[in-house]
């Protein structure tokens, strides 16, 4: 028996920040980075509030580390919120959900509701179960996996991604396309996560390049925050694959943007899934000849198809300046050498590899990290 349900009740388009307005007399706390408290977003969903008690904690860093979750937890324990409303990138609103659930494990305070709301269109996280926390001084990032980090409201406004720049537009729309194509062919896909899948990959092939180019067009960035939360809800349930796994290990070690080490991998990771040198045609190849067709590139047969998927992915990540190897992203080679057995190690244990379509051994996840880093 397979289950599929989405919990989380999304909002989305114009308005859908008046959500908030349902808040009343609640202890509401704001989790964000200075960024958002700085750019006048907390002093808009402030605006919604106002007749609650609202405390804002701003502490959080790209990629969160525990010192920061913990820092988060005392700050919540002191305002005993009965409220959380996580906005920001995906760093924010895992470090909120973080805070939430670790908090009530340890006894502290038991957070009601949890609202995301992201700003940036990528990680998906305002409808997952899943958080990133990382351990700075190992470089290795944990995704914490519970049906109790499910945020409860998540809300898509696009005007709130309006300022987000191109490079980090890109790297987190790689992230999203990253999510919709491992999810698309992971082991335990469905009818429910492709269509999920299918939709997020057709959108975002469609208005990413648009909303790189133009970050005003509010069509295109609307299409791409609903693409985003489309791939969220479909990996939510259908799970990843290798592209994250080596992704975790590459951000934790390098500091490399989420999405921009997952569009460093993601090309490799489907020839090598698609596997199209086996004897008999592979699922995965299968199903991305149907992602080919679905968005218009060649697909005559497996070899075409997944070949032109790959181009295609590559063709964006010129267009968008983003490097095709770690040396191109100012990592030394032979730093990546020196660990790459301890990277491997990582990535193998990684929560995302138990779900990959092809299994990978130490020797596949080395060949990958090979191909992105010649020496
Ligand atoms: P991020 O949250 O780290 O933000 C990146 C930068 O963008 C920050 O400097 C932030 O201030 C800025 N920013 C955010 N919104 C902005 C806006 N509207 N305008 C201008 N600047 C803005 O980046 P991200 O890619 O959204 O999140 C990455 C994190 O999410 C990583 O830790 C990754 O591992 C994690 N992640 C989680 C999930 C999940 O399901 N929980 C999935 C994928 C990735």
């Amino acid at each position: 028996m397979k289950e599929f349900s989405i919990s989380t009740n999304v909002f989305f388009g114009e308005n859908s920040l008046g959500r908030l307005q349902q808040l009343n007399n609640k202890r509401v706390l704001i989790v964000c980075d200075e960024f958002m408290k700085n750019s006048g977003v907390v002093d808009r969903i402030k605006g919604y509030l106002d007749t609650c008690d609202v405390y804002v904690f701003s502490s959080i860093v790209p990629d969160p580390p525990v010192e920061v979750v913990a820092e988060g937890i005392r700050c919540l324990d002191e305002c005993r919120a009965e409220v959380m409303i996580a906005v920001g990138g995906g760093s924010s609103i895992d470090a909120a959900k973080a805070i939430r659930e670790l908090s009530c494990q340890l006894g502290m305070v038991k957070v009601e509701e949890c609202f995301a709301i992201p700003t940036t269109s990528g990680t998906g996280s305002e409808v997952t179960k899943f958080s990133v926390i990382t351990n700075a001084q190992e470089g290795v990032k944990y995704p914490l996996v519970s049906e109790a980090l499910q945020p409860m409201v998540a809300i898509l406004d696009p005007e709130l991604v309006r300022t987000v720049p191109p490079a980090i537009t890109a790297d987190t729309g790689m992230d999203a396309l990253a999510h919709a194509l491992e999810a698309y062919v992971s082991t335990e896909a469905t009818d429910f996560t492709d269509a999920l899948a299918e939709k997020a990959v057709t959108l975002l092939m469609r208005f990413l390049p648009q909303a790189y180019k133009n970050g005003d067009d509010l069509l295109a960035r609307e299409k791409v925050h609903n693409a985003s939360c489309l791939a969220g809800m479909a990996f939510n349930t259908a799970g990843l694959g290798i592209c994250h796994s080596i992704a975790h290990t590459i951000g934790g070690k390098f500091h490399i943007s989420h999405g921009r080490a997952n569009a460093l991998v993601l090309p490799h990771v489907i020839a090598f899934n698609a596997d199209t040198g086996a004897c008999e045609k592979t699922l995965s190849a299968r199903k991305y000849q149907r992602m080919s067709k679905l968005i218009g590139l060649p697909y005559a047969n497996t070899v075409v198809a997944v070949n032109s998927l790959i181009r295609r992915i590559e063709e964006m990540k010129r267009a968008f300046g983003i490097p095709d190897t770690l040396k191109r992203l100012d990592v030394d080679p032979e730093a990546v050498k020196n660990i790459k057995d301890e990277m491997v190690q990582a990535a193998l244990a990684d929560t995302c590899t138990a779900t990959n379509p092809r299994a990978a051994g130490a020797e596949d996840i080395a060949a990958i990290l090979s191909e992105v880093t010649p020496f």
